[in-house]
């Protein structure tokens, strides 16, 4: 009877069968199939490990399942998989391996070492804060538990830390119908840490604040930034001071005051505290960024130095019209307030606003405030973000260091 029931099972494992369409999508390398391009899913339970099959039948690999998502099969191997967590670990321990051979994080001890679907783990992403990491789970089948240990388990042997938080996107387990969870402690005693970034000295605590805590994918434009910027800086969505701590510490940066805004004021306590930590007391402005810069540029005010990294304005591809002309307004208003010379530094974290679209809302706003740009860097996410070529969804972050004439 056992050998009997094992063959059995095997013959049981879900399976999904692929229109045309959706076969020639994975083919082109992409691992996400949406609903409307399976034709057969039979009993598939929801975040089940699925062997994945073309129109006539033929397998063409092993992908994870969501019942609920639009995206109902994501990839995750050409072959078969006998033991998802084991296979969960391996690529664990390779996206670490793929940072350090190629020597990808410099000057730093707070990066990323999982960005899902960019290192072959979709609905995984693991931040390295010092010695706490932070981890969002993102989709039905990594939220199993057997994969869930082999996590914990497998970021414990491989970096030691001394905690491990999750942080939960209440909206995002709501959309993949997982219980609700709380954000907090997963392992270990330590939730809150310090960390370094280019030498400046940030805060890190693992059960507040946005994303997994801070924006590591900005942490290389910050010291680019550092570069060029000079005289007065403004730095309007400042959050926990990223880009105006670099502006006043970075060693390169020649700013003789620096501002920071933000709409939020527990981001701004931090920011506070995160400039104490470094030895100094810098400006902050809780108000809204649009309002303000408004009220500055009808008065004349004027900089050296501005920094404007909004939130997504575009979260889907209907919002898109309405984030250019936000982009516009803002890009708009900066330039009119930059001195000659001065440097703005444009941000753009919208997947759907395409680079030619940034830039062209750039230029437009440059036309429309009488002003001359120069692109001295073009940048995106910091290279611990990997983008994997075929995957537009992992390419969202722009970044322009522009120089400012008349
Ligand atoms: N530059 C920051 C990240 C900015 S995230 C860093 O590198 O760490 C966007 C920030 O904009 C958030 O802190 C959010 O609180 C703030 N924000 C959102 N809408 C705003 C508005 N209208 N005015 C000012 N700040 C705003």
């Amino acid at each position: 009877m056992p050998p009997k029931r094992a063959v059995s099972a095997k013959n049981a494992e879900p399976s999904v069968k692929l229109s045309t369409r959706g076969t020639t999508r994975l083919q082109g390398r992409h691992p996400w199939v949406y609903r409307s391009d399976v034709v057969e899913e039979k009993d598939v339970p929801p975040g089940s490990v699925v062997r994945v099959l073309d129109a006539r039948g033929k397998f063409l690999g092993t992908a994870l399942y969501s019942s609920s998502s639009q995206i109902a099969i994501r990839m995750i191997s050409h072959g078969s998989v006998p033991d998802l967590p084991a296979l969960v670990a391996e690529r664990i321990r390779a996206a670490i391996a793929y940072r350090k051979e190629n020597d990808l994080v410099r000057n730093t001890d707070a990066y990323r070492i999982v960005f899902s679907e960019a290192d072959f783990l979709p609905g995984l992403i693991v931040d390295r804060y010092n010695d706490v990491l932070s981890l969002q789970i993102l989709t039905q089948a990594m939220d199993a538990a057997p994969v869930r240990a082999a996590i914990v388990q497998t970021l414990k042997e491989e970096l030691q830390p001394a905690g491990v938080v999750e942080r939960v996107e209440a909206r995002i387990r709501e959309l993949e119908q997982l219980p609700p969870l709380p954000t907090a402690l997963l392992w270990g005693d330590k939730s809150s840490t310090e960390v370094r970034m280019n030498g400046v000295r940030f805060c890190y605590d693992g059960l507040e604040g946005q994303k997994t805590g801070a924006f590591l994918d900005e942490r290389e434009n910050y010291a680019a930034a550092a570069q060029y910027a000079h005289g007065e800086a403004l730095d309007a969505f400042c959050y926990q001071g990223g880009f105006a701590l670099h502006l006043a510490l970075h060693p390169a940066a020649k700013c003789s005051s620096v501002t920071g805004v933000d709409s939020s004021r527990s981001a701004l306590e931090k920011a506070e505290r995160n400039a104490l930590l470094n030895g100094r007391e810098l400006e902050w402005i809780e108000a809204n960024a649009f309002d303000l810069l408004r009220e500055y540029s009808a008065s004349n005010r004027r900089y050296d130095t501005i920094i404007l990294d909004p939130p997504a304005f575009a979260k889907t591809k209907r919002d898109l019209d309405k984030a250019l002309g936000g982009y516009k307004e803002l890009n708009l208003r900066a330039m009119k307030m930059l001195q000659p010379g001065g440097i703005l530094v444009t941000c753009s974290c919208s997947f759907h606003v395409s680079p030619t679209d940034f830039l062209k809302v750039v230029a437009d706003a440059a036309q429309d405030a009488h002003k001359s740009l120069r692109i001295i860097e073009s940048r995106g996410a910091a290279k611990d973000h990997p983008i994997l070529l075929n995957v537009p969804e992992t390419s969202y972050l722009q970044c322009l260091i522009l120089s400012v004439s008349n």
